[in-house]
């Protein structure tokens, strides 16, 4: 059988997709940008009779403002997003994010509904949201629900949908102009490549004293992983190098790396020492008007 021997649906509605997304349960897969899966389905790392394309779903695209949100819709493309001036108003750090991920070409089809819902854990744009304090909304047969970040994805390729449940926008709530956030990624190469390590990192800063703070790895743990130490070491400190680097070893020492190709497990707990004390400084700056 070859990897294209499936049916397309193309549902024109979100209740459409879920209906049939319900009626054939785990012999279908949704599509979005398609970056994922058709390499999945080449490679044979998946198999399906149904492919629901949701690319027609053109209310799915839209990023606009809801009151203190910032909606991101599932079907908006990487481009479209890290373009968008609202994201760049609202939170750059997920625009900073996306840049470094894969090449234009990708960019122009991929989508965050599809980075979120593959639950890959070198995947970018969850890290960020999560420290972000963002939310997923998912709409399935039985009504539509919001699900925080950081709780979406179970374990590697394994989020909490269900058969029938797609992905129809990300959440990320207007930050207080006292925080700040960045986002520090190192890869074997330029161009494109996926993460060795990740780590995105959220910081309030309020007359010179760090108030709250959210640390959050990439491709460092089966699922995005919070740095509760690290953030908590930094919380009622004056941002400084020395707290920073301090941090960054309470990171490293959280992170959870597999070795592989990409690096060893004591190389990725390096990188996270270094990435996290850079991405805590920059967030800190930012925070206090220092650098945009
Ligand atoms: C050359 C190359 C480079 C890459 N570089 C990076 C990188 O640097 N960083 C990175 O994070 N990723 C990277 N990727 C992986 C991929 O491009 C991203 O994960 C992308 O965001 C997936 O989005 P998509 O819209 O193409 O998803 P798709 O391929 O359409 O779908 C991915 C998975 O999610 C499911 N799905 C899609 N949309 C929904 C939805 N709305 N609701 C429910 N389920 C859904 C699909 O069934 C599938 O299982 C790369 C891929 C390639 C081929």
């Amino acid at each position: 059988m070859a990897f294209c021997d499936f049916k397309l649906h193309k549902p024109e509605s979100v209740t459409e997709a879920c209906r049939l997304g319900r009626e054939f349960g785990r012999t279908c897969a949704y599509m979005s940008g398609g970056t994922e899966l058709l390499v999945d389905l080449r490679s044979g790392r998946k198999k399906v009779a149904h492919v629901i394309a949701l690319g027609g779903l053109k209310e799915l695209r839209e990023i606009r403002r809801d009151g203190d949100t910032l909606h991101i819709g599932a079907q908006a493309t990487l481009s479209e997003i890290a373009e968008a001036p609202l994201v760049h108003e609202v939170f750059p750090a997920l625009a900073e994010a996306i840049v470094t991920m894969a090449g234009v070409q990708i960019r122009n089809l991929a989508t965050m509904g599809g980075n979120f819902s593959c639950g890959v854990p070198c995947s970018d744009t969850p890290p960020i949201t999560c420290a972000a304090g963002g939310s997923i909304v998912v709409a399935g047969p039985d009504g539509e629900r919001e699900v925080a970040a950081r709780d979406f994805v179970l374990a590697p390729r394994t989020t909490v949908l269900n058969p029938g449940d797609i992905v129809t926008a990300i959440r990320i709530p207007v930050q207080p102009t006292t925080s700040g956030a960045s986002f520090q990624r190192f890869t074997m190469r330029r161009g494109s490549a996926l993460a060795v390590a990740s780590v995105s990192a959220w910081l309030n800063v309020e007359q010179g004293v760090i108030t709250a703070a959210r640390v959050v790895m990439g491709a460092v743990g089966p699922i995005p992983l919070f740095a509760e130490n690290c953030a908590a070491s930094v919380v009622g400190q004056a941002p400084g190098d020395s707290v920073f680097a301090d941090a960054g070893a309470l990171a490293a020492a959280e992170a959870q790396p597999i070795s592989d190709l990409r690096g060893s497990e004591q190389y990725r707990r390096d990188v996270v020492a270094v990435l996290a004390r850079r991405a805590l400084a920059c967030a800190a700056a930012r925070a206090e008007g220092r650098t945009s």
